[in-house]
């Protein structure tokens, strides 16, 4: 069952054949600019309002909410309707409101410090189940607006394109959302990054580096094996050209893996042609990699090599880690199966492509 985001206008007054003209406009608009479900268009007829909620049922079901961080953080578990579950999270902060929406169940890219990739693959998320982890924020978030989303949850947004482009374009032309407010993170999927450079709605690139010699990165981040850092830098370099956006690139310091005054230098080797700007965030722990994140202390002065080397960067507050909602942390616990964490403990480490499926 489509959800009501994954209908086109086209696809909603074909649903409406027999209503007047205006009502297409009507119920667009509220699903959209009010992000309302039909139930609550009050200008429909009663009866209206009841056949089209049971035609377009929302396609999330909240299985629970947390929230921390006293009241500024809200993570939900939803269901889909084949019983898949990912999870969105929104963040209030004194000047926007954010929020981190999943694109896969799961995610094939087996990144080794990840709690979703040591989960493995399970589904592809639809248009419409992306769109509406956005209007559920913006739902709840009221009276504050919702601004800025970042594709940062579950999944590898890149490797799920044609539908995140979608659910892009929706909020784009849909809610209004500004495309320099949208985000897409990315583990580095070469071909996508190409398909963005050639979009003509500019939105964010963040790519999740986390190494920046192929030897480490291959390890930690598997499908560096395919798309080598030579591959991937440009790419990156094509998208800032097409662009004219500053690129972000995400690194999670982990305590003697790639906090070294080397791995400092060779990210600003990496960063710098593209004038890159760094976001440092200490490694959140996961069930499954038995290491754990820099020092506060280190954090800062990683910080300062780098600004030292000439680089911009920040280092990014971690939100919601006692609700498991920080970043690389988003697995339902139902799903976080033993087979993986055993399998993961067995061998080590997982292996490239491992766990997927
Ligand atoms: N697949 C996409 C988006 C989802 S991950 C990507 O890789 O970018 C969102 C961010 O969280 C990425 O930068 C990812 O590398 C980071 N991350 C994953 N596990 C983490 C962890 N345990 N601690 C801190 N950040 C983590």
């Amino acid at each position: 069952m489509p959800s009501p985001y994954d209908l086109t206008r086209d696809g909603l007054a074909e649903l409406l054949e027999d209503e007047p003209d205006y009502r297409v406009r009507q119920v667009w608009d509220g699903l959209h600019a009010r992000v309302q479900r039909p139930e609550e268009m009050t200008e429909l007829p009663a009866s209206l309002r009841e056949s089209l909620g049971e035609a377009i049922p929302p396609a999330l079901r909240e299985v629970s909410r947390q929230s921390a961080d006293g009241g500024e953080t809200t993570k939900w578990l939803w269901a889909l309707d084949d019983g898949a579950q990912v999870e969105t999270v929104l963040m209030y902060y004194p000047d926007r409101v954010t929020v981190c929406v999943s694109t896969q169940a799961g995610c094939a890219m087996a990144c080794q410090f990840c709690a979703t990739g040591q989960a493995g693959f399970q589904r592809h998320l639809r248009q419409g189940e992306i769109v509406e982890q956005v209007v559920a924020a913006m739902r709840e978030a009221k009276p504050r607006r919702v601004a800025n989303v970042v594709f940062m949850g579950m999944g590898e947004p890149l490797a799920n394109y044609d539908r995140v482009w979608g659910a892009v374009e929706r909020l784009h032309g849909g809610m209004g959302l500004s495309a320099r407010h949208l985000t897409l993170s990315t583990v580095g999927l070469v071909p996508g990054i190409r398909r963005l450079a050639a979009q003509p709605l500019p939105v964010n690139l963040a790519v999740s580096l986390h190494a920046a010699n192929d030897t480490l990165r291959d390890e930690l981040v598997p499908i560096n094996r395919r798309y080598p850092l030579e591959q991937l830098a440009a790419a990156c370099a094509e998208y800032v050209e097409a662009s004219g956006r500053r690129l972000s690139i995400e690194w999670a310091l982990i305590d003697q893996v790639n906090d070294h005054d080397s791995d400092a230098r060779e990210l600003a080797a990496f960063a710098r042609p593209l004038g890159a700007h760094v976001n440092l965030i200490p490694l959140n722990p996961t069930p499954g990699y038995p290491v754990v994140g820099s020092s506060a202390r280190r954090v800062r002065q990683f910080r300062d090599q780098l600004t030292a080397h000439g680089i911009n960067a920040t280092i990014r507050m971690t939100r919601g880690a006692e609700i498991d909602a920080a970043c690389g942390q988003l697995a339902a616990s139902v799903r976080v199966s033993s087979r993986a964490t055993k399998a993961h403990s067995e061998r080590g480490r997982l292996v490239p492509g491992g766990p997927a499926g």
